[in-house]
């Protein structure tokens, strides 16, 4: 299936029904299918075609959703991208896709400007707010040489423990995506699909297509902000996908807020990890909402495992609450040289599914490490109990190791992020010459005493999992989705060291 399919099929059974909502402005179906063929029209003109690539710069916009579908039309893939970067990382990732025409934001045109000369492959900049007139004497166009192996959007990772590498995802792997989501995340008459968190990571730009796969209305958002939240609620959104950190956020943000949200059928969250009072205040608050958790990467073109609404609310398995639930239809999980630990069997998740990319654009050996006899190496540490739900553990490059013990940061972490005063921590390995590694925790909050919180710990943990120093900061490094960045946070002390931080 086609991407270019999915649009004319419901352009035809569904003319004139809503396909996009954004602010006061709404295309349906005919419209955006038109819209999207005209763009087509123009990249060809323009000289874009199989194999090319095209970039888009800015906050959420429907022009990006446009081009990712007419790239996709002239066999050329949209490399979305982090308008948070910096002039020197944005031109790194340019330089990276290669791509041939950037669609830039009025607002971001600067940055660009500024790098513009480091960008030989770049030939032409589009300013959004001035793409109708790139469209405007376009005819509509759809190649005819269009492969579901094509690549159709490259995303970048989010760069938590590296560079950001980019993933060439293809209409198969993203339609396989939005067939498993909806399975787990179903929409059907009269649902309304938010789209709010960033197109340029999968659980914007795939999200939405998976939205679209089922024909009902999508409501885009700029940004993930209160007062978009809030209109979209007004407007009648029924489902939504929001990570971990835009929930804290609605938590904080009073009974009001709180009650708006309790309207909603359907809430999706992942991308890291839920903490758990977090998940129980809001189970708590919105009895009738629908919960489903996902896990996935951006390299499988987003969710591969969910927590169906179910599991959320099953008092027999409590337990359950704190994993990631089971593979999605049509994705195999298996745990690789597992490690026994308390009756589980702990190792690396690797996942095979026709949801895997086709590999990182232009970077053959960071594909071969990743991607083995068909199988994702996702990095991750995790264990699957007797109903196949999955527990994720830690990323394999942030687990510690001291004494040949293998420390799993999340555990500590949960325990320190309990010491009065402590309002974010990240547990780190650093170098130890007896043990090899050394638990450390790097904490931000009021009042903290080091000392204290590290008895704190030898009272709740094994000795060898407890913090052996703390430092005490003012916040923690974070990249644009809230991740926080422990590779900047070890990489002074392991600065004439081997280990790869
Ligand atoms: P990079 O690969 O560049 O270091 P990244 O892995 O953070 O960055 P993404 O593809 O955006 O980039 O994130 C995927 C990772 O996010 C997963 O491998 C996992 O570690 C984490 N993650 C995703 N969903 C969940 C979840 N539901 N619970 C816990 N962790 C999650
Ligand atoms: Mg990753």
């Amino acid at each position: 299936r086609l991407f270019g399919e999915l649009l004319a099929h419901w352009a035809r059974e569904r003319p004139g029904d809503t396909a996009l909502i954004f602010g006061d402005r709404q295309w349906t179906w005919a419209e955006f299918d038109e819209r999207v063929r005209r763009l087509s029209g123009a990249l060809a003109a323009a000289g874009v075609g199989k194999g090319d690539r095209v970039a888009f710069v800015d906050k959420n916009h429907p022009a990006c959703l446009e081009t990712t579908f007419a790239a996709a039309g002239v066999g050329a893939a949209n490399a979305v991208v982090n308008w948070r970067l910096s002039g020197d990382e944005l031109a790194y990732v340019l330089n990276d896709s290669g791509a041939k025409i950037v669609f830039v934001g009025t607002e971001l045109l600067s940055v660009l400007d500024a790098i513009r000369d480091r960008l030989p492959a770049l030939e032409r900049v589009v300013v959004v707010d001035e793409y109708e007139s790139f469209v405007a004497d376009a005819e509509p166009y759809i190649a005819s040489n269009l492969d579901e192996d094509d690549g159709v959007l490259i995303m970048y990772t989010s760069g938590t423990t590296g560079f950001p590498k980019g993933a060439v995802l293809t209409h198969r792997s993203v339609i396989a995506h939005g067939l498993a989501a909806g399975t787990a995340f179903p929409i059907g008459p009269g649902d309304v699909n938010l789209v709010a968190m960033p197109l340029f990571h999968v659980g914007g730009s795939c999200y939405a297509v998976s939205g679209f796969l089922y024909g009902e209305p999508s409501y885009l958002t700029r940004e993930p902000d209160a007062a978009s939240l809030f209109a979209a609620l007004q407007a009648g959104i029924t489902h939504a996908f929001l990570v971990p950190a835009v929930v804290a956020g609605i938590a904080q943000a009073g009974e009001a807020a709180l009650k708006a949200f309790s309207r909603l059928k359907y809430l999706c969250y992942g991308a890291s990890p839920m903490p758990l009072p977090l998940l129980r205040t809001v189970l708590a608050a919105w009895p009738d909402v629908r919960f489903a958790q996902v896990y996935g990467m951006t390299e499988l073109s987003g969710a591969v495992t969910a927590l169906d609404p179910e599991a959320h609310r099953d008092a027999t398995r409590p337990e359950r609450l704190a994993s990631a639930g089971t593979a999605l239809s049509g994705v195999d999980i298996c745990i690789v040289d597992p490690v026994t630990r308390e009756d589980a069997q702990v190792g690396e998740v690797w996942v095979r599914t026709e949801q895997r990319m086709a590999g990182y654009l232009g970077k053959p050996e960071a594909t071969a490490e990743t991607i083995v006899d068909g199988w994702v190496r996702t990095g991750d540490v995790g264990r699957l109990d007797d109903g196949g739900f999955l527990f994720l553990e830690d990323r394999v490059k942030d687990m510690i190791i001291t004494g040949g013990e293998n420390v799993y940061s999340p555990e500590v972490e949960r325990v320190v992020a309990e010491f009065p005063g402590v309002t974010e921590v990240a547990v780190i390995g650093v170098p130890d010459d007896r043990w090899g590694e050394q638990v450390k925790a790097v904490v931000a909050g009021e009042g903290l005493d080091a000392d204290k919180l590290m008895e704190f710990c030898r009272e709740r943990l094994a000795h060898y999992k407890c913090p052996r120093s703390v430092d005490v900061v003012e916040a923690l490094p974070r990249n644009a989705t809230g991740k926080i960045l422990k590779r900047s946070l070890r990489e002074p002390y392991w600065r004439d060291r081997d280990r790869n931080v």
